[in-house]
C-alpha cells in the first residue's frame, strides 16, 4: 500500500533539486561542461607536445605553455599533414614555405617577453600558427604576409577559430608597419641576410625585435631598444625560409 507520508516529502526533495539547478549561478553549471572540445582528436597529443618538446627544453613561462596548448595547430596544416602536426619539426604549408617547429615557435615567443598587453608586430603570417599563439598573450597583433595566397588562407582559419585582435597585411615585411608604429614587440618568421633597420626603427625604446639573421647559416637575434641605443644578442643557430622582396624570388 501506498505510504503518502514517505512519498510526499521524496517529490518535495525532487522540486528542490530542480529549483536549486535552475538558480546554480552559471561558472558553477559550468563546471560540469567537458575540459576539452570533444571534436579535437589531438588535444592529447598537444598537451604532450607542450610539455615534452616546450617545458621538458626549458620554456616555462605559463602564458607561453598556456597558449600553445590552446591553439589547435593542426587547423594550420594542411589536411592531409594533420597527424603530422604535433611532432618535433617544421612542417610545409605549401608555396615552398613552412610553419615553424613547435619549440621554434616556443622559444621565439618567450624571447619577447610579453606580459600581456603588447602590441606585436609578425613579419611572415605564413600558416597564421605563430600569430594565433602571440594573439593568445599580447593584446593585439599586426601580421604582414608577402605571398597572398598564405595570407587569405591564414585571415580565413584565424577569423573561423575566433582570433578577433589580429590585423592582416599584404606586403613586403621590410617596410614594416608604419601607421600602427611603434611596437612593443616585433617578430620576424623569415631569414633577412641583415638586421632589417625598419624594422628597428618601428620598436619603442623598451621593445624587442626577434629575428634570424644570415643567408645558409643563420643566428636566431634578440635586439632591444634601449634609451642609448641598440642592444643585440645571438641565441641559437637556426634555419629559416629566407626573407624576400618579391614573392616570386
Ligand atoms: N610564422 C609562420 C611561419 C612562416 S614561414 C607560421 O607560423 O606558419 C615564413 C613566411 O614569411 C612565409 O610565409 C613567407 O612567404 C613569408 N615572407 C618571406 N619574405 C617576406 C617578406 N618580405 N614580407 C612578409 N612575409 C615574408
Amino acid at each position: 500500500m501506498r505510504n503518502p507520508t514517505r512519498s510526499a516529502p521524496g517529490w518535495f526533495a525532487v522540486a528542490l533539486v530542480v529549483i536549486s539547478a535552475t538558480l546554480l549561478p552559471a561558472d558553477v553549471a559550468m563546471a560540469v561542461e567537458p575540459q576539452k572540445p570533444l571534436e579535437d582528436p589531438f588535444s592529447d597529443d598537444r598537451l604532450k607536445m607542450v610539455d615534452e618538446q616546450i617545458y621538458a627544453r626549458g620554456i616555462e613561462e605559463p602564458h607561453v605553455l598556456d597558449a600553445m596548448r590552446n591553439v589547435p595547430r593542426h587547423l594550420f596544416v594542411p589536411e592531409s599533414f594533420r597527424s603530422q602536426a604535433y611532432v618535433d619539426s617544421p612542417q610545409r604549408i605549401g608555396h615552398g614555405q613552412t610553419i615553424s617547429q613547435p619549440y621554434i615557435v616556443g622559444l621565439m615567443t618567450s624571447l619577447l617577453r610579453l606580459e600581456g598587453t603588447e602590441k606585436i608586430l609578425e613579419i611572415g603570417t605564413g600558416s597564421g600558427y605563430q600569430a594565433a599563439v602571440l594573439s593568445r598573450i599580447g593584446s593585439s597583433v599586426y601580421t604582414i604576409e608577402i605571398r597572398e595566397e598564405l595570407a587569405d588562407q591564414a585571415q580565413g582559419i584565424l577569423e573561423r577559430l575566433g582570433y578577433d585582435n589580429i590585423h592582416f597585411r599584404v606586403g613586403d615585411g621590410y617596410q614594416g608597419w608604419p601607421e600602427e608604429a611603434p611596437f612593443d614587440a616585433i617578430i620576424v618568421t623569415a631569414a633577412p641576410p641583415d638586421i632589417p633597420e625598419r624594422l628597428v626603427e618601428q620598436l619603442k625604446v623598451g621593445g624587442r625585435l626577434v629575428v634570424p639573421v644570415g643567408r645558409y647559416f643563420q643566428d636566431l637575434m634578440v635586439i632591444t631598444k634601449t634609451e642609448d641605443g641598440v642592444k643585440k644578442r645571438r641565441v641559437a643557430a637556426v634555419r629559416f625560409v629566407p626573407m624576400v622582396s618579391n614573392p616570386d624570388d
